[in-house]
């Protein structure tokens, strides 16, 4: 299964891939700053760096829906972001500067 970058709400531990989350947004005040608003029931709101994202082996299908639920993803360790592929909205805001 191939391997997509997301950010994991510790509230509902549902993993949102900062490529097709509707969740996901590139703040435009903060350079560099990403925002999640988890859905609901959730609405856990939590500002990120791409720092705090990881690799996460899913499914096509789940990764096309925008985010997975536990037992859905499985954390992949030892890679780094070089490796992983690279969200569409990080490279908007490298190129902004
Ligand atoms: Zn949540």
């Amino acid at each position: 299964m191939p391997i997509h970058m997301g950010i994991k709400c510790d509230v509902c531990q549902t993993v949102h891939f900062v490529a097709t989350s509707r969740s996901v947004r590139l703040r435009e005040s903060v350079e560099g700053m990403y925002r999640l608003t988890c859905q609901p029931p959730c609405h856990e709101v939590r500002e990120f760096r791409k720092e705090g994202m990881h690799p996460y082996r899913v499914s096509d299908d789940v990764f096309k829906r925008g985010y997975a639920e536990e037992g859905e993803y499985e954390l992949v360790q030892g890679i780094g972001l070089r490796s992983a592929r690279v969200p569409p909205a990080g490279q908007r805001s490298a190129r902004a500067r």
